[in-house]
């Protein structure tokens, strides 16, 4: 190739990383400053300019996504295959040496990889085999507890032992757990990492090998590395391979699984010789979108402190537009994806970005509802979630029991002692009588075919879904949904999850029963007439959909859509539009992390993140009210918007006329296909309407109920909180 390209491309700075010849670098820059340009061209630049064999480098990124964009552009640079480089993830690059070295690594050559289910339920299983009380330690607590301790590079053994029955507990569960891997030539995630350090550790030989073979090892997200993945790197490095790292300290976001941002401060210890490279030209973002970045994430204190500047154009504003609800929200953000592709750009240059999983239900809908292809980026969709279908599992037992897909998928979710074993003697005893699992529970006990263990928590299986089928002719859809996930145990099962993970899928389960509520039977072409509106007719329909939702939609893989991911995920990623949205007080930054300042902070940096994945475009979105997680919850915008110098905004006007039809008993899904409605000349104001009440204040409209007379809307105060109020004596004025 031509090597003055490889150089042409980059500022200064860069160019002083890229051909470095100190023995090692970090290069410490903001979002979007060409980090990991530095660090491509930095691989080009060895092979090509200094004679690198392409097998003595290696390079770790931080998703298998962003690896192999790298080899991407690695090929198309040097125009070789990239194939057999060392270019992947922690976890993907340490499997490989293991599968390499597996008799040094004192694995079997078929090692299986146990992925977090397989854990959990491994976990499960030595837990039942050893009389430890699942209702006293949460297994989830104690999955988390082991993935801790490997995070931290200590086996059992090295936990400190303790006189806390506890702590002791933990830490014998880990041992046996331990013991069982071992013996059946298991790995999960964390061990993977585990042991490719111990390989190294207890392999002198070998580590010298590869310290003799490798000349360059590059780190790319350095700031979200954990203390095994880099005490594993120094223990390669040595101290004759020469280390790259190139991070942010403003977008370490990984905190909460044990990343370690002091990585950062010690690496320039820790590697001798190394030159602290600091770049500070944004390539990526218009100045406005910088400056917005640039004013939120100075409220961080503790800072390693960078300045970025652009020479990119002014951009236009931030829009920002304020939902009256998040139906609202999703019809607006829909809008603007089919706005951009009308305007003849790609639909897969536009992102939508979200803090929380649960959130993208909604967007989901709206979306397939406008017929916009979108893809879900590192995340599952809604219902294709592990919780969502074993909620769904439940709920179609209550229509029909001899629905057997559903049975074997719950019949021992949440844990409730019955074994593949016995689930095997269901099988060919429903196979040998032609009839179905449930029937078979039913025969089986009554021929006492099972042994007593079994018989009598298959028995418990039966009638809890017995009992929770009683009476739910009288419930409304949500209730029956919300009766459902309580009840099953479902929600119980999650929330001893300790970390994200179960707050997640807790949150999704609750986001089912508000999926219900908004449920529009009516909306459904197939509606059986006779039904009508009947309960369990509706829940029929509601499983219908579901099941549609989840076989379309996602599109295929060369269709053009929009991208729908977490702000986690986009790490790295950018996007010339960008829509963050549900920036509301409580939802982000999270509940869950705004009490304690440190916290708060990896949500601003978090912050950062998002609204540095936009080059040209940005739009902020945030909802005055939304049912999340089952509740409705008014939410005032967040900090991070308040943040953002208001020069730099535009704020969307909500149009008067949107409104959404009356009818008997509200039902927001409606607000999507007829929101743009001209308003019902009985009705005085719109949602999203201003208003001024004599006694409550100012606040403003979010929902109609009733007709005429007894026509009711709930108002959202500024500061007398929400209240329904009957129109025609409440004299609100609008405003
Ligand atoms: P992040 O912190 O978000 O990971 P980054 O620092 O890794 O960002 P890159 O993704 O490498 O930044 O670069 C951001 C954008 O700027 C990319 O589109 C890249 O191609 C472009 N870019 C970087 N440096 C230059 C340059 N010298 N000239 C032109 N474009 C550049
Ligand atoms: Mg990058």
């Amino acid at each position: 190739m031509d090597i003055s390209l490889l150089v042409d491309q980059l500022n200064d700075g860069q160019r002083n990383a890229v051909a470095a010849s100190s023995p090692h670098q970090l290069v410490l820059a903001g979002a979007g400053s060409g980090k990991t340009r530095v660090l491509v061209h930095r691989i080009a630049w060895l092979l090509e300019v200094e004679g690198v064999s392409p097998f003595a480098v290696m390079a770790v990124t931080f998703t298998n996504k962003a690896a192999k964009e790298m080899k991407g552009r690695l090929e198309e640079l040097l125009n070789v295959p990239a194939n057999g480089m060392w270019v992947g993830t922690f976890h993907g690059l340490a499997h490989r040496f293991l599968k390499l070295h597996w008799r040094e690594a004192g694995l079997p050559q078929h090692f299986q990889i146990l992925d977090s289910d397989d854990q959990l339920r491994l976990v499960k299983r030595v837990m039942r085999e050893n009389n430890v009380d699942d209702s006293r330690y949460p297994p989830k607590q104690i999955q988390w507890f082991i993935n801790e301790q490997k995070d931290e590079g200590r086996r059992a053994a090295h936990v400190m032992p303790s006189s806390d029955p506890f702590a002791k507990t933990l830490r014998e569960v880990y041992y046996l757990y331990e013991q069982i891997c071992q013996q059946n030539g298991l790995v999960d995630f964390g061990e993977i990492l585990l042991r490719a350090h111990e390989l190294w550790l207890e392999n002198p030989d070998l580590l010298a090998h590869y310290q003799q073979r490798f000349r360059n090892i590059l780190v790319d997200e350095f700031q979200d590395t954990n203390n095994i993945q880099y005490a594993w790197i120094r223990l390669l490095a040595g101290n004759k391979v020469s280390v790259m790292a190139v991070g942010d300290d403003d977008q370490s976001i990984y905190g909460w699984r044990g990343a370690n941002i002091g990585n950062i401060r010690d690496f320039q210890q820790d590697f001798p010789g190394a030159e602290l490279i600091k770049l500070e030209q944004n390539y990526r973002s218009t100045k406005t979108i910088l400056a917005a970045a640039n004013a939120v994430i100075s409220n961080n204190s503790g800072r390693l402190g960078k300045n970025l500047f652009t020479d990119g154009a002014e951009g236009e504003p931030i829009r920002l537009y304020s939902a009256f609800n998040e139906q609202d929200e999703a019809r607006y953000i829909a809008d603007q994806v089919d706005n951009w592709a009308k305007e003849g750009n790609a639909r897969a240059d536009m992102a939508i970005l979200y803090r929380s999983n649960a959130q993208s239900r909604t967007l989901e809908e709206a979306l397939l509802r406008a017929g916009i292809p979108y893809r879900i980026y590192g995340g599952q969709r809604f219902y294709e979630r592990l919780e969502i279908k074993n909620a769904l599992a439940y709920l179609r037992l209550l229509l029909n029991r001899d629905d057997d897909g559903s049975v074997e998928r719950v019949i021992n979710v949440p844990a409730r002692a019955i074994g593949e074993k016995t689930v095997d003697i269901l099988r060919s005893f429903a196979r040998d009588q032609g009839c179905s699992l449930w029937k078979s529970c039913e025969l089986a006990i009554a021929n006492n075919a099972l042994p007593k263990r079994a018989t009598s928590s298959v028995q418990s299986f039966l009638d809890l879904v017995d009992e929770m089928s009683a009476g739910i002719e009288e419930l409304e859809l949500q209730e029956i949904v919300s009766h459902v996930i309580e009840n099953s145990g479902l929600i119980e099962h999650h929330k001893k999850e300790k970390g994200e993970k179960g707050q997640a899928r807790v949150d999704n389960l609750e986001e089912l029963v508000n999926a219900a509520r908004q449920f529009d039977a009516d909306e459904e072409p197939d509606l059986a007439e006779e039904d009508g509106d009947q309960p369990l007719s509706e829940l029929a329909q509601f499983l219908d959909r579901a099941a549609l939702d989840a076989g379309d939609g996602q599109a295929d893989e060369y269709e053009d859509a929009v991208q729908l991911m977490t702000l986690h995920s986009a790490k790295g990623l950018e996007f010339p539009q960008v829509v963050l949205a549900g920036l509301e007080e409580g939802l982000f930054p999270h509940k869950m992390s705004m009490d304690e300042a440190e916290g708060l902070e990896e949500e601003r940096r978090l912050a950062y993140v998002g609204i540095t994945r936009a080059m040209d475009q940005l739009i902020i979105t945030h909802a005055e009210s939304r049912r999340l997680y089952g509740q409705e919850n008014f939410s005032t915008p967040s900090r991070f918007i308040r943040e953002i110098p208001s020069e730099y905004i535009s704020e969307v006007r909500l149009k008067n006329t949107v409104s959404r039809p009356l009818s008997a008993r509200p039902k927001l899904g409606g607000a999507i296909t007829t929101g743009r409605k001209l308003l019902d000349d009985s009705l005085p104001y719109g949602l999203g309407q201003r208003v001024l009440h004599a006694m409550f204040g100012e606040g403003t409209v979010v929902q109609f109920e009733g007709q005429g007379n007894g026509l009711r809307v709930q108002v959202n105060f500024d500061d007398a909180g929400s209240k329904w109020l009957v129109v025609s004596f409440a004299k609100l004025e609008a405003l």
